[in-house]
């Protein structure tokens, strides 16, 4: 043998808490769920708990689409599955970008051979429907229309319920990235109209990372069925995932991720029995804490007050302090995990999650009480 026996042992993770962009706390629930017998991704039990998963995601995302599922892999692979099943080489869209996010949907319908038609905002602003009636107005053979819900790199939420309003106007289906925004702000997919959606495990849902959940609407499922030319991705085929997520015979696509989907199975379970609504006043409740507080400490908000998102708080890093040491003093000396800022707001801010598990107050306490000892 030429490669010698490694001398590694278990790994023992430092405990932290986690008030960045994500991922949130985790709940000792579901870190406890994650941790139950494993059984075949095709037991009868498993199935039994994969019709719960997506029943309880229909909650999450106020909808009635059948076609609602988590996908096997970060919410990436969550909002490439909504691409590369929706967009034909050629289709314009308009894609919406004031943030990190809203790059990679421009990068995917390059991609894919679309066009991507671009209504751009600056960082730290919603998105303005007025540029986006502009656009579908100049474009009107766009086909689908594409929003970041909660921009996770700036803070911002933009007004979705205007937003696909237009595009349905303009007979365009929506894609809406909801990774940031789902269980911690309304994501009423149904009342809305949103023909396509994805978030992430690792955010408001509290779960570990590396599960996306989706939805499609029956337009965006008559549109996928129209395709002339195949998916072209094997993985994310819809119509092959399907035949695993459901209808009366499952069959094998690709091995299940078991037990991170006990763990999603279990965070949805705690959101149910929580409730949508008190889970958003939640969240409201502890951001107006936190920002009160963050105001006391002198730090400003990047985005305007009407547009913040509760989870997540984005505020300029004082003229003169080092972020990245404060950062490094809060995780060495506090165990506390706060986000840097993303792109063009890379070492000017800092983002701090109040997501899901991590919106509570003893995690406020703690950051306020930090971040003043760091700062001074
Ligand atoms: N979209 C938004 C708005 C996000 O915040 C993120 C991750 O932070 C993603 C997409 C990508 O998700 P993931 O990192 O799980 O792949």
């Amino acid at each position: 043998m030429t490669i010698e026996r490694p001398a590694i042992q278990s790994f023992q993770p430092p405990v932290r808490t986690l008030m960045g962009p994500g991922p949130s706390d985790v709940p000792p629930r579901v870190l406890s769920a994650l941790a139950r017998p494993t059984v075949g991704h095709l037991d009868p039990s498993f199935v039994g708990m994969m019709d719960e998963v997506k029943t309880l995601l229909r909650y999450a995302f106020q909808t009635r689409n059948d076609l609602t599922f988590p996908v096997s892999g970060p919410g990436s692979l969550g909002m490439e599955t909504c691409f590369v099943n929706l967009v034909t080489p050629g289709d314009k869209v308009i894609v919406c970008v004031n943030g990190v996010f809203g790059g990679r949907m421009v990068e995917n319908v390059r991609r894919l051979g679309g066009t991507p038609v671009i209504v751009e905002d600056a960082w730290g602003e919603p998105v303005d429907p007025a540029k986006v009636e502009d656009a579908f107005k100049a474009n009107p053979d766009a086909r689908l229309f594409a929003f970041v819900h909660a921009e996770t790199s700036t803070g911002a939420l933009s007004d979705a319920a205007t937003l696909a309003a237009i595009a349905r106007r303009h007979d365009a289906l929506t894609i809406m990235d909801c990774v940031t925004s789902l269980g911690g702000v309304p994501v009423l997919l149904d009342e809305w109209g949103i023909d396509a959606a994805y978030s992430g495990s690792q955010k408001c849902l509290s779960c570990t990372p590396g599960l996306s959940p989706v939805s499609f609407s029956e337009a965006a499922v008559a549109r996928i069925r129209a395709r002339t030319t195949p998916c072209p991705s094997w993985f994310q085929d819809l119509g092959l995932v399907l035949g695993y997520w459901s209808g009366a015979k499952r069959t094998y696509h690709h091995t299940a991720p078991v037990n991170p989907l006990y763990g999603l199975h279990e965070s949805l379970v705690i959101l149910a029995e929580e409730g949508l609504e008190a889970a958003w006043q939640r969240h409201r409740d502890n951001h107006l804490r936190l920002a009160a507080g963050l105001q006391k400490l002198g730090l400003d908000f990047v985005v305007r007050e009407d547009a913040r998102l509760p989870q997540l708080n984005t505020v300029w890093v004082p003229q003169g302090v080092d972020e990245a040491a404060c950062r490094a003093r809060l995780l060495n000396e506090f165990g506390l995990e706060i986000g840097a800022g993303l792109g063009a707001l890379a070492g000017k801010v800092w983002r701090i999650g109040l997501m899901g598990h991590s919106s509570r107050a003893s995690n406020i306490a703690l950051c306020l009480a930090a971040l003043e000892t760091v700062i001074r």
